[in-house]
């Protein structure tokens, strides 16, 4: 049995749904103690209760009683079954963190699997389902795996009842990835959404994204969406050869559009100011996938504790190690196999 400790490092939910997605991988049980102990609001949230019920389903686990609020949870997995499976997290907690912690054992199962999961597609401090969709998903391919998303409605907090459907070809066949340089033209689009608000204020952002980051008429989007209550985000696609890096902002009450806007302006200065081609974002979320690759390489603009935690989590379970060099602007990580 794996012992974790849910409170070091970065102290959140992700040190949970990366063991829970290693384990049905791995068929390795885990008992994991102070779950988000870093957090404002400790312990499973509804969204990682419907992971941790998620993980369990598609393996038929054996699972420790748990509901919100509980900080310590036991798993054991029996083989990942591929399948038609739904997920409602029933708040507007992150549809993409769900997908997240099924997506890997999925891609390793005999057979192609549908999800539905409902709640919230746009969500701060979470991947928005745009850059799961134009920046993830599109490295995964490179990398052979096949997954689509459609995303059939939007959910913001407090709301939510966003709906994704996400189809996974199983047997994956991992190859190695190699991102040291952004390479080829770079050129950055923008885009401001809103549900049930008006229009105007996505006027207004995508305003300064056009004027902080000199982009042309034609590079920025205004869009209404349907979603069953009121949401707005704003996004910078970050396009070089082979990759788009995608930033985002979420509209938050009593937050004026031009300050959402400007978060997103600081992120793509932030990102264009380094050299390196993976965000602080990707780069946590690629090293699942290297190491069930065997290994590979990247250089990223800075190694965050959730990359760290990651790759503390990664090494208990998958006979790698994760190499984190960080230098002046930015960080190389590798991940090795070993025997
Ligand atoms: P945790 O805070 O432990 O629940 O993990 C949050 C996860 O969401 C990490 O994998 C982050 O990289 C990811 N994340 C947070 N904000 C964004 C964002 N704006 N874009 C993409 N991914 C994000």
């Amino acid at each position: 049995m794996i012992e974790i400790d849910g409170s070091r490092g970065e102290g959140g939910g992700q040190i949970l749904r990366s063991a829970l997605a290693l384990s049905v991988l791995t068929g390795r049980p885990f008992r994991i103690e102070q779950i988000r102990a870093r957090r404002k609001k400790p312990g499973l949230m509804r969204q990682h209760l419907t992971a941790v019920r998620a993980a369990a389903r598609v393996s038929h686990a054996a699972l420790s009683d748990v509901t919100v609020g509980s900080t310590v949870l036991s798993f054991a997995p029996q083989g990942v079954v591929a399948g038609h499976y739904e997920f409602a997290i029933g708040t507007a907690g992150s549809t993409s963190l769900v997908l997240q912690t099924v997506l890997w054992p999925l891609l390793a199962a005999a057979g192609e699997s549908v999800l539905v999961l409902t709640g919230g597609t746009h969500n701060p401090m979470c991947p928005p389902v745009t850059f799961m969709e134009h920046a993830l998903l599109p490295l995964l391919a490179t990398m052979g795996a096949d997954v689509t998303l459609s995303l059939e409605r939007y959910g913001f907090f407090p709301a939510g009842g966003g709906r994704l459907v996400a189809r996974i070809r199983g047997s994956t066949a991992w190859r190695p990835l190699e991102l040291l340089t952004r390479r080829g033209d770079v050129s950055v689009r923008g885009g401001a959404q809103v549900a049930e608000l008006s229009e105007k204020i996505a006027h207004r952002e995508v305003r300064v994204l056009k004027d902080k980051l000199g982009l042309a008429r034609d590079a920025v989007t205004v869009e209404t969406v349907k979603s069953i209550g009121p949401g707005n985000i704003v996004q910078a696609f970050v396009q070089s050869e082979g990759l788009c890096e995608v930033f985002t902002a979420c509209g938050e009450r009593g937050l004026r559009a031009e300050q959402v806007a400007k978060r997103v302006v600081g992120q793509v200065r932030q990102y264009l100011a380094s050299d390196a081609p993976v965000g602080p974002y990707l780069a946590d979320q690629l090293l699942i996938p290297l190491a069930l690759a065997g290994g590979g390489t990247f250089r990223c603009t800075e190694a965050t504790p959730h990359l760290h935690s990651n790759a503390e989590v990664v090494e208990m379970f998958l006979p790698v190690r994760v190499q984190i060099d960080e230098g002046a602007g930015a960080a190389q990580v590798t991940v090795r196999g070993v025997s």
